[in-house]
């Protein structure tokens, strides 16, 4: 069958994109999915920064590739031997495939599976196959097993989370990065206890998430930081007790003079090597840094070593929240649906397929949180 699809041919075009048009809308040919596959209409596709660090070239990726992998649709079709899943289910995507077998999966670490991460640098699906051609008969590459910016899409069985009926289906794709990424750093990196002090560095979709994910919890304080005070508003509202603007100077100082010493936790989701060597300043004795944004491959963060030792202090990374997708997304949607993780108050106004490089521009400079692409 066909397909719409914005498709990216080239890294690092010139912004604004709306002129350059990275991503272009094509009709492309979508294989019926294979043994252990699943064909989804698509109904809900978020615009992440991952995305955008394959725009701008931060994040090589092979080319050409469909975007997009916080996404939610409907199960249309599904190949030989699925047994999960069946036509009308809905579901979110998880952006690694879980193979179930490798060291990782085996040992309760679904997240780093290390063939869903061979699969995903490959541009394939977990079965090494690519669905996606071109009129050429040219490949598609899939980005993370997904490739969400497309009317439909074929992935591995793997990459499939079923949610309930009675869930907003086009925002519940948020539950598959932003939601699961940053509440899932609070709760199964982090571990924040109720009456721990958490600052968050930086307040996109993910740095807003852990923010939730910090009220729920019940730490205390909340400070957030950003270099865009009109991002405080909203962080008030989900839950920051303070709020620092890190244009007006190095924001460590204030943190240190809020907590008596700085914080419990501190979570980077900016994505900078020197904002997470702040973060991991700003924490007291004893303290967690826990790096979650996606910092250009050549940087390297500089700490002081003796602290390591003298403070016990501790430096870790978090990918997609330490999480157990199958777990822990229907979890989250749940206590968003009981009202205990406001999650709508991420989404800035939809975009449609065609409008997708403009939507690329807002979330670059900082004007829109997340942006759902509207399939209908
Ligand atoms: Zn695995
Ligand atoms: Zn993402």
């Amino acid at each position: 069958m066909r397909t719409r699809a914005a498709v990216i041919y080239k890294m690092d075009a010139p912004a604004p994109y709306a002129g350059s048009r990275p991503l272009v809308i094509e009709e492309l040919e979508i294989e019926a999915p294979q043994a252990g596959e699943v064909l989804v209409e698509l109904v809900g596709a978020g615009l992440c920064h991952s995305d955008l660090s394959t725009v701008n070239g931060t994040i090589p990726r092979r080319m050409p590739m469909i975007l997009g992998h916080e996404a939610s649709g409907i199960v249309r079709e599904v190949g030989a031997g699925v047994k999960d899943f069946q036509p009308d289910d809905h579901v979110v995507f998880s952006f690694v495939p879980t193979c179930g077998h490798c060291l990782s999966c085996a040992t309760g670490r679904p997240a780093l599976c290390e063939n869903g991460s061979k699969a995903n640098l490959a541009g394939t699906l977990l079965s090494g196959g690519v669905r996606f051609r071109r009129a050429d008969s040219q490949p598609v590459y899939h980005y993370l097993g997904v490739s969400a910016f497309a009317q439909y899409t074929v992935v591995a069985q793997e990459s499939l989370v079923k949610i309930e009926k009675n869930v907003p289906l086009d925002k519940a794709a948020l539950f598959g990065c932003a939601l699961i990424t940053g509440v899932g750093a609070v709760i199964n990196t982090a571990k924040v206890m109720p009456g721990e002090s958490v600052v968050i560095f930086g307040l996109g979709g993910v740095g807003l998430s852990a923010l939730m994910g910090a009220r729920l919890v019940g730490a205390s304080p909340i400070i957030a930081v950003d270099i865009l005070p009109a991002k405080f508003e909203l962080a008030k509202r989900l839950g920051a007790d303070y709020t620092i603007a890190a244009s007006e100077g190095d924001p460590v100082a204030a943190i240190r003079d809020l907590t008596g010493g700085g914080t419990n936790y501190a979570f980077e989701a900016v994505g900078n090597a020197n904002v997470l060597s702040q973060a991991y300043r700003a924490t007291r004795t004893g303290g967690k840094t826990i790096s979650i944004g996606i910092t250009n491959p050549k940087q390297e963060v500089s700490i002081q070593a003796i602290s390591l030792v003298a403070q016990e202090k501790t430096l870790q990374g978090s990918f997609m929240g330490s999480a157990v997708p199958r777990r822990d997304i229907p979890r989250l949607i749940q206590l968003y649906m009981n009202g205990r993780l406001p999650a709508d108050e991420l989404l800035s106004p939809s975009v449609t397929l065609e409008e997708i490089n403009t939507g690329f521009d807002r979330l670059a400079e900082g004007s829109a949180i997340r942006q759902l692409v509207n399939f209908s």
